[in-house]
């Protein structure tokens, strides 16, 4: 079967094709999942060494290796870090020797070597750098991006690309995250299936958390580290840039936080705490980003062949969660897509609200809204601005609105629109007083 496969490639020989024997006999016959329509053989392999796939983040190791292995061979790469010393212990395209060096380069170059026939083009720099014209090159991208902002950005830009005339603007989203020994992979078809917006609640990350809260009443240790980091060293060593990596620093802090958590009868402020909540470090374990980077690829591999049924489609699970934490357990559901998502949805949600409590507040509160996250909101009803972040002169304008009460600005049952620029993102809530 392989030899039926051996040519037609670019630089695929005999001896080069030999290297993908195992791989051609899932693409070269039928299976007991194979679609009754589809058809193995050259056609297909063809179509998985021309699919331009697009990966980007801090799975990317994992991602690029697994891809090119897989039988992509045109593979894009984004990421804007450069190598640091701690990375060495899991990110394995790199030695010590590219210390400083971008990742996205060295990575591409060291794959490219050992994978004969593969071209990995990399870009050093942000996904929010690239256009729609950009994206629109690739058949699917994988993310493992390591930030809640990264992935609502591509996710509403990829939604937003959406043409229903033409069906080659729909780009399967794949989707990795870890955290520790945790992890989900999930697919998305943007328009069809729920999205990262509708999901936002699932995963639980850090919810920032308003200055308010950190500067009066503290109710956990991290608000503690936050108001030592945010505000005590501000008041007190401005003169000085704080250096995460430098213990005397972190030791001030950690002995701010204790004393302040002292103070609201708050226990488990530790060091390490301290440094993880001020370096914002996500514990990252190597065969835990194995695992569900494996399952990303997986994904994109059925998706480009159609070998096999995959995560998301049709009108099937989407979402895999991985827990490693306490034993091992698995679950693959499929997450529902939100009629009053602000990316992919049009419905306005209704939110409950204190007609007494001010603009400020409501703003406030939406940073803690799991399904919000918000961090520059800007709101206004449909005949008027309440607040604007930007521009300056529209902000200052709508400023006097602060401080005035919810029932001073709406009335009960009024549509609000709130944008965030930082996520590309749109929620329309219906503001229902609370009794
Ligand atoms: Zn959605």
């Amino acid at each position: 079967m392989a030899e039926a496969a051996g040519s037609g490639l670019p630089n695929g020989g005999e001896s080069q094709r030999s290297r993908w024997k195992y791989l051609d006999n899932i693409l070269n016959r039928r299976g007991p999942f194979t679609d009754p329509e589809w058809q193995p053989g050259e056609a297909v392999i063809e179509g998985l060494s021309r699919a331009k796939i697009l990966g980007a983040g801090g799975l990317g190791c994992e991602i690029l290796k697994n891809l090119a292995l897989s039988g992509f061979k045109d593979i894009h790469v984004i990421d804007m870090d450069t190598i640091d010393v701690s990375n060495l212990n899991r990110q394995f395209l790199f030695r010590h020797a590219d210390v400083g060096k971008y990742k996205a380069e060295v990575a591409a170059k060291f794959v490219e070597k050992r994978v004969k026939g593969v071209k990995i083009t990399p870009y050093c720099g942000k996904i929010q750098d690239k256009d729609e014209d950009y994206y629109m090159q690739f058949a699917m991208i994988v993310c493992g991006l390591d930030s809640i902002e990264a992935r609502r950005w591509i996710n509403a830009t990829l939604v937003g690309m959406v043409d229903d005339e033409n069906p080659d603007s729909m780009k399967p989203l794949i989707d990795g995250g870890t955290e520790g020994f945790k992890g989900q992979a999930r697919v998305i078809f943007p328009t069809m299936t729920s999205c990262i917006e509708c999901q936002l609640d699932m995963h639980a990350p850090r919810a920032a958390v308003p200055l308010c809260t950190l500067a009066t009443i503290p109710r956990q240790p991290q608000h503690c580290i936050e108001w030592a980091h945010i505000i005590a060293w501000e008041e007190e060593r401005k003169e000085i840039t704080l250096d995460t990596d430098d213990p005397e620093h972190i030791t001030w802090l950690y002995q701010k936080a204790l004393k302040r958590a002292q103070e609201f009868n708050i226990p488990g402020v530790t060091y390490s705490m301290t440094q993880g909540v001020v370096k914002n470090i996500i514990p990252a374990i190597a065969s835990t980003n194995a695992i569900v980077a494996a399952s990303c690829c997986n994904e994109a591999y059925k998706i480009a062949t159609n070998t096999n049924p995959f995560l998301g489609f049709p009108e099937t699970d989407n979402y895999m969660m991985y827990t490693g934490d306490e034993s091992i357990y698995t679950y693959t559901f499929q997450h529902m897509k939100k009629p009053d998502c602000p990316v992919c949805g049009n419905l306005a949600r209704p939110l409950q609200v204190n007609p007494n409590s001010t603009l400020h507040e409501f703003l406030e509160s939406l940073a803690e809204r799991p399904e919000a996250q918000l961090k520059k909101p800007t709101i206004r009803t449909e005949e008027k601005s309440l607040y604007y972040q930007f521009p300056p002169s529209l902000e200052e304008q709508t400023r006097p609105n602060l401080p005035k009460k919810l029932n001073e600005l709406v009335s009960d049952g009024e549509e609000v629109a709130i944008d965030d620029p930082a996520f590309q993102v749109q929620f329309k809530y219906k503001l229902v007083f609370q009794k």
